[in-house]
């Protein structure tokens, strides 16, 4: 509402009242002055109006440029909208790929993490397999390497066995041909009827016979055939016959060499018994002690003994125990004993074929000077018991026992023998009126026994129910070595002397009727234990062969095993390197990828960020043209109540 002008000097209400009576109040003057001032205010204002209305104009082009910049920057601005929206939802898909993938990628990751380190876990444990298998493998080279040398060895083994083999069977041979000998061999004592081996020796002329002018009576001509003569003054010439003859001129060791073998059947488990007969002074303690520079059978029989069981050890272990004794008027004394016993030493059976006398020294010896010595003990002590030694010897049967323990390793068996070395009282008959008290007793006692040896033999060569065994103390000392499967062997001994000749002939006599008698059918002696050797050394040589191949094709069999298992593990390996390799090429693209993604999405929220900017920047404007607009409709409204005015 326009305020009306205060009009100088005039009262309006004055002049409208005026006015409204209709040409009253006012002066000519008066009115033309209002009518000029009039005119001219209505050209002022119409002058205004025309400014406004061409301000007006101007603001109404302006206005419509500035609507018309509005709505195309609205427009723009509805399609930046638009292309917003768009790039936004764009945006969202990508990030949802991205998060899918970043889920993908992470899961790839973690799959390849784990993975990687089960296929480290793999790769290190197939690596100490490889190499263990590579350590196997180098020791199953050197093995077969081994083997490879072994081969000329088992070669050798093989020629060897072979050898053992054709030395086996020679053996058999051998074995059947001794067989067969022997077999001849005991046709022949069969046929000589005479199993117990008796020899017959007769000593040199002493110098005490020759200076009393005795002269020789046995005839020598036949001793290399066992025969021997004896011519006693006008007689004829009576023949004897022996397993052999020994002269004066032989000496201990061609004696001994017939009681060799005897060794031999006393290692095998035989019982053996050798004797000494004849009469006072003719060699038998010669023969079977001999002296020191000058052994007899005793010594050479013991060291034999040793030096077998030393060749035998690897088969056969023995255990030799020694005891001496004597028989003296039916009393048993012991010559090892340390100390006078007052008991009476009796024989006592043990079990089935073996007697033994309870209480006596069995010194165990474990060489042949340890036997020696115990000889010595035992020739002393039996010196120690009496005045005169070669007297009281000879009226006592000196008797040493060897007991032999063997047993063979390879088959276990065990056997007990003994070797009987008996030195036997002078057989010298007495003259009847000779015989008194004590001499008369002795030799009553020496006769008895003397003469049950004899009747010993006697009844087993006639394989008699009875064996007088028990009718003498020599004899039932001699019990397990006498018959059965046991040997025997006597030296006679006699006297060249003429003054001998009846003794003599006695002698041969009593010796005669021993080797006529059969002992029993000797049980055939043969010493399996060397063949037993050699055929367990073979059949050992053949397993161990046997064990060698097998092992030398258990070995091939592995190497190859191991070979092929290597291979396949090899193959493995590389399969297991491809695959981590794929593995890992497949990481670097799923990085690579996200990597471009990330990049992307950085790309595309800076563009989205340059839009929102633009965004706002255009509101601004779009505020700034609102504001604009309302001060625009604010003139114009202005103007169109100037107007109505
Ligand atoms: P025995 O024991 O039978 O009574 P010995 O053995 O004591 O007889 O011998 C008597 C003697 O004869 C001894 O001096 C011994 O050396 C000697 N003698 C015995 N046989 C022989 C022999 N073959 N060669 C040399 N001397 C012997
Ligand atoms: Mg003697």
């Amino acid at each position: 509402m326009l305020a009306f002008p205060s009009i100088s000097n005039l009262c309006v209400e004055h002049a409208a009242a005026k006015l409204g009576t209709r040409g009253s109040g006012l002066c000519k003057k008066c009115l033309t002055d209002v009518e000029k001032r009039t005119a001219k205010l209505i050209s002022k204002y119409e002058k205004q109006i025309e400014e406004l209305t061409s301000q007006c104009n101007i603001k109404s082009d302006e206005c419509s440029m500035a609507w018309s910049l509005v709505e195309s920057t609205n427009q723009e601005l509805d399609r930046l909208k638009m292309e917003l929206h768009q790039k936004l939802v764009q945006t969202d898909n990508f990030e949802q790929v991205l998060d899918t993938q970043t889920d993908q990628l992470r899961k790839v990751s973690q799959n390849y993490e784990n993975d990687k380190k089960l296929w480290a876990a793999a790769i290190s444990n197939l690596e100490r397999k490889i190499k263990a298998m590579k350590q196997e493998q180098a020791l199953l080279s050197l093995e077969a390497h081994d083997c490879a040398h072994a081969i000329p060895d088992l070669s050798k083994m093989i020629e060897a066995v072979r050898a053992l083999v054709a030395q086996c069977d020679d053996l058999k041979m051998k074995y059947h041909e001794e067989m067969a000998k022997r077999k001849k061999l005991h046709n022949i004592v069969q046929e000589t009827k005479g199993n117990i081996r008796v020899f017959c020796r007769c000593r040199p002329l002493s110098k005490v016979e020759t200076s009393s002018g005795y002269k020789c009576v046995v005839d020598f001509d036949g001793a290399n055939d066992g025969d021997i003569g004896i011519i006693n003054g006008g007689t004829a010439k009576k023949t004897f016959k022996f397993d052999r003859v020994y002269t004066p001129k032989d000496d201990q060791a061609e004696v001994y060499a017939d009681a060799s073998p005897l060794v031999t059947s006393v290692l095998d488990g035989y019982n053996v018994c050798i004797f000494a007969y004849g009469q006072t002074g003719t060699g038998k303690t010669f023969t079977m002690e001999g002296t020191e520079r000058n052994r007899g059978v005793n010594y050479r029989t013991l060291e034999e003994l040793f030096k077998i069981a030393e060749e035998r050890k690897d088969t056969v272990t023995y255990n030799i125990s020694v005891s001496v004794l004597e028989v003296y008027n039916e009393q048993i004394r012991d010559l090892l004993a340390t100390s006078p016993s007052s008991k009476k030493l009796e024989i006592k059976q043990a079990g089935e074929g073996s007697h033994h006398v309870p209480g006596i020294v069995e010194a165990k010896v474990e060489d042949i000077n340890e036997v020696w010595d115990v000889l010595q003990t035992g020739s002393n002590s039996r010196a120690v018991g009496s005045n005169n030694v070669n007297e009281h010897s000879s009226r006592s049967h000196c008797m040493l026992c060897i007991m032999v323990r063997a047993k063979n390793l390879i088959n276990g068996d065990c056997t007990r023998s003994k070797l009987w070395l008996v030195d036997l009282a002078g057989s010298e008959r007495l003259a009847k009126t000779d015989a008194q008290g004590d001499r008369l007793k002795e030799a009553q006692n020496i006769n008895r026994s003397l003469s049950a040896l004899g009747d010993v033999i006697s009844a087993l060569a006639s394989r008699s129910s009875h064996i007088p065994y028990r009718n003498s103390k020599l004899t039932h000392l001699l019990q397990d070595s006498l018959g059965g499967d046991s040997k025997a062997l006597m030296f006679v001994q006699i006297s060249p002397s003429d003054n001998d000749a009846s003794e003599t002939l006695s002698s041969l006599n009593f010796a005669s009727r021993v080797r006529g008698i059969e002992l029993g059918p000797a049980k055939k002696q043969v010493d399996t234990a060397e063949l037993q050797k050699v055929k367990q050394m073979l059949e050992r040589s053949k397993q161990e062969a046997k064990l060698k191949e097998e092992s030398l094709r258990k070995l091939e069999e592995n190497c190859q095993n191991l070979e092929s298992k290597a291979k396949g593990k090899e193959q493995l390996y590389k399969n297991l390197q491809d695959k981590v390799k794929e593995l890992e090429s497949q990481l670097d693209s799923k990085t690579h990828s996200q990597i471009t993604s990330e990049k992307q999405q950085s790309q595309l929220s800076g563009k989205l960020k340059e839009k929102e900017e633009a965004c706002t920047a255009l509101q601004h404007k779009i505020v700034e043209l609102e504001r604009k607009l309302g001060q625009q409709h604010q003139s114009d409204s202005v103007v169109a109540a100037l107007k109505q005015t």
